[in-house]
């Protein structure tokens, strides 16, 4: 599936901190070996301990290939979002793929250029999170009419992106046995 592998290269949305936050780990992963390979996995209290780490993914490289593909945990290897699945089943053509990528991956960027106007730079945390965070401060009543304009840009941005995401990413996975 070498056209998967180039869509998937264009794109690292589903890695980079746009459409998830955060990778929980199946107990059928190897949280131990993750760690070692540098993956920063953590055990989140509650009900029951679940085993996660943060994105934007340490293990995603520049050129968007996966530094520990051998041993990615499943919700890596069993994610494939919608533009994915409906290249790989000739519902669209894998430029058709591309293009909805490029266009995502553009609305994600323009976010990222906004939060960084807007004085949040940690690139090393996840849209969501930095959207939510950036909220709050603009929100608290502190902010000038100038930020005021270019908070409302940037939750247009984050509206766009989101509808874009849910329209055509997001997919639903079923838990393995
Ligand atoms: S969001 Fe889809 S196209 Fe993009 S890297 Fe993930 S699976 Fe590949
Ligand atoms: S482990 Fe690999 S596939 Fe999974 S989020 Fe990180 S870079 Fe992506």
């Amino acid at each position: 599936m070498e056209q998967g592998q180039d869509l998937c290269r264009a794109c690292g949305l589903c890695c980079d901190g746009t459409l998830f936050d955060l990778v929980k780990l199946e107990p059928t992963d190897d949280a131990r070996k993750l760690k070692q390979l540098g993956l920063p996995v953590t055990h989140a209290r509650g009900k029951a301990a679940v085993a996660r780490f943060p994105q934007p993914c340490v293990a995603l490289c520049a050129d968007r290939a996966c530094r520990v593909y051998a041993d990615r945990p499943w919700q890596c290897r069993i994610f494939e979002c919608g533009v994915f699945k409906d290249a790989k089943m000739g519902r669209i053509t894998f430029a058709a793929a591309l293009r909805l990528a490029t266009q995502a991956r553009r609305r994600s960027e323009k976010v990222r250029r906004l939060l960084r106007e807007l004085g949040d730079t940690d690139e090393h945390r996840a849209l969501g999170e930095r959207f939510h965070r950036t909220s709050e401060r603009l929100e608290s009543g502190l902010a000038d009419d100038a930020a005021k304009a270019k908070y409302a840009d940037l939750s247009l941005a984050v509206h766009q992106l989101k509808l874009l995401a849910v329209d055509k990413f997001y997919t639903q996975t079923i838990a393995p046995a």
